[in-house]
């Protein structure tokens, strides 16, 4: 009893092993500056209209108030860490130069500047607007090591960040098109 029930422990935890191998892309050791915690208080953001830096409070909302601001799609992707299927979303295939907001609360989280293409079917970025409008932590489910990307200011699911993106910080902000409100430049 004690050999089939080892046995069957160690083909339970091959299969687990043998799906890590085969899981997501690895999680980014490179960590971003200034984004290694999630900050409950007043927080410093960059204003990319205005240029500058302002102090903002953090946005805290229950999940029915979420509910009835957000379509179901923008409620599953940022509240409950979903992910929108490639190719699908509004902006993967957006060229047009502008200001990509949270669609929770309106954050700027990333510019076309630093848009490029990455072949996924979502919109990618090499570095957010200002390293303190997201904020990043461990994500180890799906078998995987990730680092999800969460806007600094409501704490809404945006994606995760990897570490094969381009020059010059090697970066990949892998995001929803459902976390993000595009707004063109003037
Ligand atoms: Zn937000």
């Amino acid at each position: 009893m004690f050999t089939r029930r080892y046995f069957l422990a160690a083909c339970f935890f091959g299969l687990v092993a043998a799906c890590s191998k085969t899981g997501s892309l690895p999680a980014a050791t490179a960590t971003p500056a200034g984004t290694a915690t999630i900050s409950k208080g007043p927080i410093r953001l960059y204003a990319a209209d205005r240029k500058e830096y302002i102090m903002s409070e953090k946005v805290i909302k229950t999940p029915e108030e979420w509910r009835r601001q957000l379509t179901a799609e923008q409620y599953h992707v940022t509240r409950e860490q979903g992910t929108e299927q490639a190719f699908t979303g509004e902006t993967w295939n957006n060229h047009e130069k502008g200001i990509y907001r949270c669609v929770n609360c309106g954050n700027d989280l990333y510019s076309s500047e630093h848009k490029y293409e990455s072949g996924t079917g979502w919109p990618s970025f090499w570095q957010p607007v200002a390293a303190e409008n997201i904020a990043t932590r461990e994500d180890n489910s799906l078998f995987s090591r990730r680092t999800e990307v969460l806007c600094s200011r409501c704490d809404a699911h945006l994606g995760h960040v990897f570490n094969d993106g381009p020059k010059p910080t090697g970066l990949r902000y892998c995001m929803n098109s459902a976390a993000m409100k595009f707004i063109k430049a003037p």
